[in-house]
């Protein structure tokens, strides 16, 4: 059967719009479209540039596997570094062309076996295929703070850092203990900067290494790649991701005992006031909420340029912050590390799909997909880092690319000629989401009583609840009884 040449559109040019763009280029799709809203590539890379930005997934973990990056200067990458690495990759590959900057996709209706889309310009496109590769984390959550607007100083979320504003001699407040919040007082104190914490609910924090790699040894994987595939052991590492996911799975495993002994052990030995070491003592056990990776908070809260506050925030007034014990924290900047909207993926776009059933008709619950990528009645609609996918901490590209391997093989069928529509069956979306809802009842996220992003409006952890192993085995190739494929 001769091959029909399909129309890709990609919607988002982050890590994993870049992705799709380069795999379907070699997969030698020639009609590929990338809408990308902003006018660089790079998602959350592009839109979070604070002071410390950094990811926890270890650096040569953090690469596309087919695009390995001896220049990593440290074993966390920074985020510059990150977005610079994007931008190359992008360039090498040659899918700049195909990317269209500030294009924002506002609408996406199926009808005629056609994807028609509509553009924030007021143009429009159509293609046979859509790929929403738009992120998990980009809408920023504002909280409700009594008398936000009265500030007199500056005051941002961190995912809009204002580089205009110094902080040099500056008393900055930071809210929000989370991965984000961490780094940028980790960041602020090292700087010498007069920096408050406000710490709703205090995080247990996993202690790591985050060393440098020198020239020299840089060089040395520059000329031998397979001296850098032998020193970071990707298979070692995929091992314990495995483990890790266990550990979240079933908190009474060694592995998790050991994780959370190495937690605790951190916070008794990393901090030597017991007054503080108290404050900073969560009420909930270690993985309840999303682990943090952190080599120096400890060291950086303890410095006498950084002060913990553990008051909850009662309103923000011109001057400053007041807390609950009736105190006025006099700051000249204010940033929000508040995390973002979860649930939100391609949202606000409105998409309709077969039969003009609306996305938010399907989503009224919570966001829901056939394994994260597919739902049923929107044909030829795919996702990589959709509903309830991210697994563990763990590195979201590498679910990214098993992801597109999974795509990949439903979107042959459609190019062989064989089929025009492709979507999961209802029942099997149905029985998929009611297993995963059960399971995901059994995680911490949910045992453990925690409130973090991991939770959808119901309290279910938005989550892969199962291990990385069977996600890896559940990727494999899709069940093909579980798709509906129509030829017309
Ligand atoms: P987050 O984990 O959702 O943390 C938000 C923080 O803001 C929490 O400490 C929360 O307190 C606090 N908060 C929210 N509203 C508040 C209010 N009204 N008053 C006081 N505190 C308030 O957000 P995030 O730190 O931006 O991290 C989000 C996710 O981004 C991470 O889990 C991770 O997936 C990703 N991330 C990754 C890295 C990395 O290194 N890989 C780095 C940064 C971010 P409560 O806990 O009390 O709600």
């Amino acid at each position: 059967m001769a091959k029909t040449t399909l129309r890709v559109v990609v919607i988002g040019a982050g890590m994993s719009g870049i992705l799709a763009a380069i795999k379907l280029q070699q997969a030698g799709y020639t009609d590929v479209i990338v809408y990308e809203k902003a006018d660089r590539i790079g998602g959350t890379w592009r839109e979070n540039t604070y002071p410390g930005l950094t990811c926890d997934v270890p650096s040569h973990h953090y690469t596309y596997s087919f695009e390995r990056n001896p220049d990593w200067t440290r074993h966390l990458p920074p985020g510059g570094e990150i977005q610079a690495y994007f931008e190359r990759v992008t360039d090498s590959y040659h899918v700049r062309e195909s990317i269209r900057f500030n294009t924002e996709v506002v609408a996406a209706s199926y009808r005629d076996q056609r994807w028609h889309l509509e553009l924030a310009d007021g143009s429009r496109d159509s293609a046979d295929v859509v790929i929403a590769a738009t992120g998990v984390l980009h809408h920023p959550s504002w909280p409700e703070i009594p008398g936000m607007d009265t500030f007199r100083g500056a005051l941002f979320h961190s995912a809009r850092w204002d580089h205009s504003v110094p902080l040099a001699g500056k008393r900055v407040g930071i809210v929000g203990m989370g991965s984000t919040g961490v780094q940028i007082v980790s960041e602020l104190s090292a700087a010498g900067v007069a920096v408050s914490h406000f710490v709703r609910t205090p995080q247990w924090i996993m202690p790591v290494e985050n060393g440098y790699f020198p020239e020299q040894e840089r060089a040395a994987f520059r000329a031998d790649p397979e001296l850098l595939n032998r020193t970071m052991d990707f298979e070692g590492y995929a091992a314990s991701v495995d483990a890790y996911t266990q550990a979240l799975t079933n908190p009474d495993s060694e592995v998790a005992i050991a994780m959370s002994t190495a937690c605790r052990e951190n916070l008794q030995q990393g901090v030597h006031d017991a007054t503080l070491r108290e404050q900073l003592t969560p009420d909930h056990e270690p993985f309840c909420k999303r682990l943090i990776f952190s080599p120096d908070y400890y060291q950086a809260i303890q410095r006498p340029n950084a002060h913990l506050v553990r008051s909850d925030i009662r309103c923000i007034e011109p001057g400053g912050i007041r807390t609950g014990d009736g105190c006025l924290h006099e700051l000249d900047v204010i940033a929000l590390a508040t995390g973002f909207r979860a649930d939100q993926f391609m949202r606000p776009m409105r998409i309709h799909g077969r039969d003009g059933l609306d996305l938010e008709t399907l989503w009224a619950k919570r966001p829901v997909a056939y394994l994260a990528v597919a739902m049923p009645d929107f044909p030829n609609f795919f996702m990589l880092n959709g509903p309830n996918g991210p697994v563990g901490n763990f590195s979201l590209i590498e679910i990214a690319e098993i992801q597109w391997r999974y795509i990949e093989q439903l979107l042959e069928r459609l190019r062989s000629g064989e089929y025009r529509a492709i979507s999961p069956t209802r029942d099997a979306m149905e029985a998929f989401d009611s297993e995963r809802v059960a399971a995901a009842k059994k995680t911490i996220w949910y045992t453990g009583g925690c409130q973090s992003w991991y939770l959808d409006a119901e309290g279910i952890p938005a989550s892969w609840p199962w291990s990385f192993s069977k996600f890896v085995s559940m990727m494999r190739e899709p069940e093909w009884r579980h798709y509906q494929l129509t030829t017309e």
